[in-house]
């Protein structure tokens, strides 16, 4: 019996294959993950593991018994080389192990800066792997001045981190605005108003031209002419699925693996979830890279492996914590026709976007009560009324409960 082979390691993989023996699976589970580390959180990155407040073993997700207690058996520290979906093989090393079902969880890779550009210089990182944090932390400690490429989540992350360790923050954005693939333009100015209290010079529509140094990075010349100094370069460019060994077996990638609803791939018995799957959404494509789908979908491909057949309906939420703002986030917001503000600059404050058919997506900045009726509301499909929302005197949650009510 060859059982279910999940490959990667990551929040996916963990999530998946303990739903599978949770669910009363009972044959052979063998959770594969190519760095050495068991399944961890990687939030705290670039957050408090950057500012060298916890341990490498307080990012586990879960104490290495545990896997051993559910008959999980981890093979770490090695990538799988290669996945033959006749023979139902797949090669670790000089290893073979056969499966009869096979998962793919094996999320996305940081976009790097080339090194046409000066991108192998001494002094630049990336910031998506524990070892990425470690490699990073003694030019991180030493360093006076940073320059951070992207304006995405992980950069006003590491920024706010930079910021409050007393370095010079430039942050630099090549599209108009700070988090535009994400959010609107006045969540954008909430947080550009945020870091820039703080110091933090954020540089928008501004590009990469060449990062100079000898050995080490001492400099950046940028796409409106000016030139920097720095001692160290975070890149936070962007995530690309990591879609090479589907690939190279043959699967349908678009927009990451390719699967059904039910997070079967193009080949039968191969199944894909987080980061690296793009599920059928409304005509297109959706592939979302958080937590919160890495959990939800791991899941729900687990139990369709065990034979529920129940189609994956997404339903995203996140966060970001910079400083002491807690952005969370309900929803998704593309094709929004209307905003409607509530709250004021400093204190509790939503962003409630509209499309044609109501409600889609709300950002909350130090706003939980709303994010958590945002979110309640979206889930169970009640009316939201966009000038109720608007009232800063209406108590939210009476929206709820009125809807329960009728
Ligand atoms: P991201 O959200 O894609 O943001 C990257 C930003 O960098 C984009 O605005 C991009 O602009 C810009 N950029 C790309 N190349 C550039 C260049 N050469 N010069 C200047 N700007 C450039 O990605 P990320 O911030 O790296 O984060 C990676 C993933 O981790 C995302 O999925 C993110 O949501 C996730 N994450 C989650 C959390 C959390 O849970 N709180 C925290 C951190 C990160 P273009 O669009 O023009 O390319």
């Amino acid at each position: 019996m060859s059982g279910i082979v999940v490959i990667g390691a990551g929040q996916a993989g963990a999530s998946l294959a303990t739903r599978l023996r949770r669910s009363g699976y009972e044959g052979r589970i063998t959770l594969v993950g190519a760095e050495p580390l068991p399944p961890y959180q990687r939030p705290p990155l670039s957050k408090r593991y950057l500012l060298g407040e916890i341990s490498t073993e307080s990012l586990l997700l879960r104490p290495t018994e545990f896997y051993a207690d559910q008959a999980i058996s981890l093979r770490l520290g090695e990538p799988v080389s290669a996945l033959d979906p006749v023979t139902r093989r797949i090669r670790i090393g000089d290893r073979v192990l056969t499966y009869d079902q096979l998962a793919l969880t094996t999320g996305s890779v940081a976009r790097r800066l080339p090194a046409g550009i000066g991108g192998n210089l001494a002094g630049i990182h990336c910031l998506r792997n524990y070892s990425d944090v470690d490699r990073m932390l003694t030019d991180f400690r030493k360093a006076r001045r940073v320059l951070i490429v992207g304006g995405g989540f992980i950069g006003l992350e590491a920024a706010a981190v930079a910021a409050e360790r007393g370095l010079g923050v430039t942050v630099l954005e090549r599209a108009d605005r700070i988090l535009q693939r994400v959010v609107c333009s006045e969540t954008s100015d909430y947080f550009r108003n945020l870091h820039a209290a703080r110091g933090v010079d954020i540089r928008e529509g501004v590009g990469l031209i060449r990062l100079t140094g000898d050995r080490h990075v001492t400099g950046a010349e940028l796409s409106d002419g000016t030139r920097l100094e720095t001692d160290l370069v975070i890149a936070g460019i962007g995530i690309e699925p990591e879609t090479q060994l589907a690939r190279s077996a043959g699967l349908q990638i678009d927009n990451g693996i390719a699967t059904n609803a039910y997070g079967v791939t193009s080949i039968a018995g191969i199944w894909a979830a987080g980061d690296c799957a793009s599920v059928p959404h409304e005509g297109t494509r959706l592939r979302l890279e958080s937590v919160q789908n890495a959990v939800d979908q791991a899941e729900c491909v687990a139990d369709n492996m065990l034979g529920a057949g129940k189609p994956y309906v997404p339903k995203p939420w996140f966060w970001s914590d910079q400083y002491d703002v807690k952005l969370q986030i309900a929803g998704l917001s593309s094709g929004y026709r209307r905003l409607v503000v509530r709250g004021e600059e400093r204190g509790p404050r939503s962003h409630w976007y509209f499309g044609e058919r109501g409600l889609l997506a709300v950002d909350a900045m130090n706003d939980p009560r709303s994010f958590m009726v945002a979110r309640r509301a979206l889930q169970c499909g009640i009316d939201v009324d966009p000038q109720t929302v608007a009232d800063p005197a209406v108590d939210l949650k009476l929206m709820l409960l009125a809807d329960e009510q009728q």
